[in-house]
């Protein structure tokens, strides 16, 4: 591990001023993604602006329904909060899916939804990675693929989003609040995230500068059918192979409004907004689940290591639906 200097900012002015004002300086949070990366060589900071101080900790009602996440709840606090489960238990869900108790104490929401990719060679410095090391090159695409994407993938990079919050978020049409030298401003979430394109060691559309203040949850939270399916390699402490966050608004046996986001097939949480449009006023069963999975896999590539993951997110998608949908499976 490098040597770096450190501060303690109070407030959000003084974060951001001390961002500005080091040489590759980085916020830090929990630290259990950073510090790791720290350690090994990947992420090499050399300034840190401890945030830990500045509030940002309180989940509030907004005004005209939803709810405001600061950046600096924990992952657990979020999960266990009382009007999260109640109203948003897809995100509880997604969120318990993910990592350890211990690690959820200790992780924040903005800090989660910036964890860097699990790409096996994006954590071995003595292999070239276009994420790590901009022009040098991607291991994975020869290499052993197997937790790598099957859509929006590219030449330069084949990496995929760890989060599973940042899933749950995508099928609930969540907010990113941040704050930067020119003011405040909001983020759609499928607007946060990127694709890899030439630039994969951009993993977000956050600027450099700015501060994640807060996560908006809209007033619409599918709390009635719901599911989120993770499947792993383990059953538990393991990053997704392929996750599902499905979302239904019923009327009777028919579907009003269908939202599904897949985690761990892509460099970003995976929407197909055409593809849930299918299922407007259509009956819950799995003959039209199945058309939508189609839908949302056509397309999709895979890699030696990968491919099952095309037929795992078809029948994922499906499985998720028929629990949303409440069907017996
Ligand atoms: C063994 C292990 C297993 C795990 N399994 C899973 C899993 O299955 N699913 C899952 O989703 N996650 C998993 N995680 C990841 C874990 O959830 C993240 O490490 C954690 O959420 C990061 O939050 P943090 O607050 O510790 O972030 P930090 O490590 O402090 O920061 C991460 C990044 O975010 C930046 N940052 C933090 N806060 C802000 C802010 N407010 N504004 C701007 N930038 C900010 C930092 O500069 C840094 O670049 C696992 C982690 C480990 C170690
Ligand atoms: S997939 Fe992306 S992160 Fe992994 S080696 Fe290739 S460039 Fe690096």
């Amino acid at each position: 591990m490098r040597s770096f200097t450190y501060t303690r900012a109070k407030d959000v002015p003084s974060a951001l001023q001390d961002l500005s004002s080091h040489q590759d300086a980085k916020f830090i949070a929990g630290g259990t993604n950073l510090l790791d990366l720290m350690k090994i060589d990947v992420m090499k900071p050399r300034h840190l602006v401890d945030i830990t101080g500045l509030g940002m900790k309180s989940i509030e009602e907004r005004k005209g329904g939803g709810l405001r996440l600061g950046a600096l709840v924990t992952n657990a606090d979020t999960a266990y909060h009382e009007q999260v489960e109640k109203r948003y238990p897809l995100l509880s869900h997604a969120i318990l899916a993910g990592a350890s108790a211990q690690l959820r104490n200790k992780a924040t929401d903005a800090g989660n939804l910036l964890q860097r990719t699990r790409c096996y060679y994006f954590y071995d410095t003595a292999t070239p990675c276009n994420k790590r090391e901009p022009g040098s090159g991607c291991s994975a695409i020869n290499g052993y693929n197997r937790n790598h994407a099957i859509l929006g993938h590219s030449e330069h990079c084949i990496a995929t989003h760890p989060s599973d919050m940042a899933v749950g978020l995508a099928a609930l049409e969540a907010t990113i609040r941040v704050t930067g030298p020119q003011g405040e401003r909001e983020i759609p979430i499928a607007d946060f995230y990127r694709l890899p394109g030439d630039m994969p060691q951009k993993d977000t559309n956050l600027g450099e500068d700015e501060i994640i203040t807060a996560i908006d949850l809209p007033s619409r939270g599918f709390a009635d059918n719901y599911a989120y399916l993770k499947n792993r390699d383990r059953a538990s402490y393991a990053f997704a192979l392929v996750s599902v966050a499905a979302g239904l608004e019923m009327d009777g046996d028919t579907i009003k409004e269908a939202r599904i986001a897949l985690g761990g097939v892509a460099h970003k949480p995976w929407r197909k907004p055409e593809a849930e449009a299918m299922l407007v006023g259509k009956k819950a069963n799995r003959e039209n689940f199945m058309t939508v999975a189609d839908a949302y896999v056509q397309g999709a590539a895979g890699f030696k290591y990968n491919e099952f993951k095309i037929e795992l997110a078809r029948r994922s998608i499906v499985r998720a639906l028929m629990q949303a949908a409440k069907i017996d499976q």
